[in-house]
């Protein structure tokens, strides 16, 4: 009995040190545990950033939406609120980041917003200082501006010529122009008004020819602010109409006229937008032409409208991006 009582003793002290020894190897394996995971974590963007002034909501959006080589780039320098700004914006574009800060930077009296708009649709350059060939893939959404020049050789594949019925004299455009126009057209009869065409396509050479003798006469200024320089028009797309009514083609009064009350609310259920609006002259490069409509097509057409932006800005950040 005695001897079993010492066995049971010491069997119970055995098993009492193995318990010690395994909470022992258990904290120390907790804590190295835990020292690595802090280890690991204060090498995540998200510990340095927070570091670095940031609040978590802002690391959260930060990291959402740069890669590594920009939060490197933003640990790099002090907090910058410009960037977190910039990321609200509506019409923000990721690949343009870099413009935006630099043109911020010299333009500090603008809003983030007037910056953003800017750049995107390069009236952070003057008219024509800054241009590049149109991306003529994009089709009836190309743009063709006095930033986006269209080749000298660019005539559209499918030109048809209007029917007298719907313009006055030969005009010509592309044929789904033309067939989205009709569908307009009868729409607009059915409310007593009666649209008219009155220029449509126009070659690199005739706007060449426009664009020369309004500069021999009266100067490139002039020109510039009356005509566009060949290559730059958007008659040559095949895809803008000079839209006015039979009785009136007054580009003075039309804007006064029902037809044009019409058109401003319904051209873009056909695919046509108001290309040069009211006081957007500083985007489009043109004052307001109340006759002048592009086709892009219903739906681009429905977003310009309902988002009331000029289409420079929708194809920037819809269709370039
Ligand atoms: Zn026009």
């Amino acid at each position: 009995m005695v001897v079993l009582t010492k066995k049971k003793r010491k069997l119970k002290k055995g098993v009492y040190k193995f318990l010690v020894l395994l909470i022992i190897v258990g904290l120390l394996g907790y804590s190295g545990i835990k020292l690595y995971k802090d280890y690991k974590y204060k090498q995540t963007y998200e510990y340095k950033l927070l570091q670095h002034g940031y609040k978590l909501e802002e690391v959260k959006i930060l990291e959402k939406n740069f890669d590594n080589k920009r939060l490197d780039w933003l640990l790099s320098v002090p907090k910058n609120k410009t960037v977190l700004n910039l990321l609200k914006e509506k019409y923000y574009i990721a690949n343009k980041l870099d413009d935006y800060l630099a043109y911020e930077k010299e333009n500090a009296n603008l809003s983030l917003t007037e910056i953003v708009l800017k750049v995107n649709t390069l009236t952070n350059y003057d008219f024509y200082e800054h241009t590049i060939e149109s991306d003529i893939s994009k089709g009836i959404l190309l743009n063709c501006n006095k930033y986006y020049r269209l080749p000298e050789d660019y005539v559209p594949e499918d030109l048809v010529t209007i029917n007298t019925n719907y313009a006055f004299g030969t005009r010509q455009a592309t044929k789904e122009t033309v067939d989205a126009y009709i569908n307009m057209w009868n729409a607009a009869k059915e409310n007593g008004i009666h649209l008219m065409v009155n220029s449509a396509y126009r070659s690199y050479s005739d706007q060449e020819a426009v664009y020369n003798s309004y500069k021999a006469k009266n100067g490139e200024a002039y020109a510039d602010k009356y005509a566009a320089r060949p290559g730059h028009s958007e008659h040559q797309t095949g895809l803008s109409l000079d839209i006015f009514s039979i009785d009136n083609t007054s580009t003075k009064t039309f804007e006064n006229s029902a037809a044009y009350a019409w058109l401003k609310d319904n051209a873009h259920k056909y695919g046509f937008i108001l290309r040069y609006s009211k006081d957007k002259e500083n985007i489009t490069g043109y004052s307001f032409e109340a006759w002048h409509y592009r086709y892009v097509g219903v739906e681009a057409a429905t977003k310009v409208y309902e988002d009331d932006i000029t289409y420079d800005e929708y194809y920037a950040y819809y269709i370039e991006k």
